[in-house]
């Protein structure tokens, strides 16, 4: 198999998975335990705690457990809105955001508030004029995306962030493509929340992290007993958040070289692209983009036929963000960016890792040629529109 589907999710790294483990059957106390053996399982999760704050500059105490990512933007801007619904109703976010976050937003549209949905540019980035042009003095809250989970833009998080600070507005940002992978910096970067998942960077799936900068006053999303400092009620999962420590310490250990590695492979990958298959679009931004994203759009052909293909040869990759799969929409994202449904139909999404190797990037791109030029002989537009050429003996 070749795996190039990591923005959906990684593989474990042995390390955290070995890590781990003795909190199953040696260590198994529950942390909120009033005895002496509960405080090995404490230890290791205030390590975990530590190891991931370091990760973003955060301190120890301003990182709460969550269930995923999924889970810290639901509790970020929940929250938010909740604690702070007597100043204001008014939310900012971007037509671009995964649907963790849109669909948090919708829902407290149902419930009286008011949500401005921020375009982008082609490329996917923020529009910083249109941002502080929606700043209205009932806004309670700024939540704009790391990095985009399908074209991988990384967008220009610390303006916003001084934005947001200068106009008093808390800032709340989705971390969960970037987290592990480029560098972050909360205090910097004005951040006063940020979700992040473990499962995106070598840790296991189900679990994450809400950074909420401390000072920032949110209400508790799940009710029930009084840990994580009455922040996040729920009996701790201990084996997940050690391994998602460990990952995050691994992940900051080693970030320079794996991006360095990533970010040549991609190159090389987008090069051999352009040069071999015509009629292709690199969706995103050229560069401010997450080392291991590329999402092309091969026009004339149906993405799913190609990912379908490409997984007939043992080749993973994606038609758009896993969530959207099987949802049969054209994705919001690519639309948001001025592809048309056409075009936003012809996408594929490989996301590359540390692990993936040069020679699986050329197997791919052989077989993507074959399936492309294969799947385009049955386009009518295409052998219309090329028609001129191949009498010269053009052959693709
Ligand atoms: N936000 C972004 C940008 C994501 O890519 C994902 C997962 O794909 C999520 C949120 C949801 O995270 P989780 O799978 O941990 O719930």
């Amino acid at each position: 198999m070749i795996y190039l589907d990591n923005a959906a999710t990684t593989s474990m790294r042995r390390e955290a998975y070995e890590k781990m483990l003795p909190y199953f059957i040696d260590y198994y106390q529950n942390p909120s335990g009033a005895y002496e053996s509960a405080i090995n399982t404490q230890n290791a999760m205030e390590e975990s705690r530590e190891n991931i704050a370091s990760l973003i500059g955060a301190t120890k105490d301003e990182i709460v457990f969550t269930s995923g990512g999924t889970e810290a933007d639901n509790y970020a801007i929940k929250g938010c809105a909740m604690m702070h619904k007597d100043k204001g109703r008014h939310i900012i976010t971007t037509k671009i955001e995964h649907h963790a976050v849109l669909n948090t937003c919708r829902f407290l549209e149902e419930n009286g508030y008011e949500v401005t949905y921020l375009d982008v540019d082609e490329y996917g980035v923020v529009k910083l004029d249109r941002l502080k042009d929606a700043i209205r003095p009932d806004t309670v809250l700024i939540s704009v995306m790391m990095a985009n989970n399908e074209i991988g833009t990384i967008q220009p998080i610390e303006e916003i962030g001084n934005i947001a600070k200068k106009r008093g507005v808390l800032f709340h940002t989705d971390a969960v493509q970037a987290c592990g992978h480029i560098p972050v910096n909360v205090k910097e970067q004005k951040i006063s929340m940020l979700s992040a998942s473990a499962h995106k960077f070598g840790g296991p799936k189900g679990i994450g992290f809400l950074y909420v900068a401390d000072g920032v006053k949110i209400k508790p999303f799940i009710h029930g007993g009084s840990q994580e400092q009455e922040r996040r009620a729920g009996t701790s999962n201990v084996p997940a958040i050690v391994a998602m420590g460990e990952a995050a310490r691994l992940s900051g250990i080693e970030m320079k070289k794996h991006t360095e590695y990533v970010t040549k492979l991609r190159e090389y990958a987008i090069m051999r692209i352009f040069r071999e298959i015509p009629f292709v679009r690199l969706n995103g931004h050229r560069y401010k983009r997450l080392p291991g994203n590329m999402n092309f759009c091969f026009q004339f052909v149906d993405g799913v036929n190609i990912q379908v293909m490409l997984d007939m040869k043992g080749v993973c990759v994606s038609t758009g963000s896993a969530c959207s799969t099987g949802s049969g929409k054209a994705s919001h994202v690519l639309l948001a960016i001025g592809l048309n449904e056409e075009l936003a139909s012809n996408v594929i999404r490989m996301s590359i890792s540390y692990t993936t190797t040069k020679k699986e990037i050329d197997e791919t791109i052989n077989y993507l040629k074959e399936i492309v030029y294969k799947q385009r002989q049955l386009s009518k537009e295409y052998i219309e529109i090329t028609k001129p050429y191949r009498r010269y003996g053009w052959r693709r």
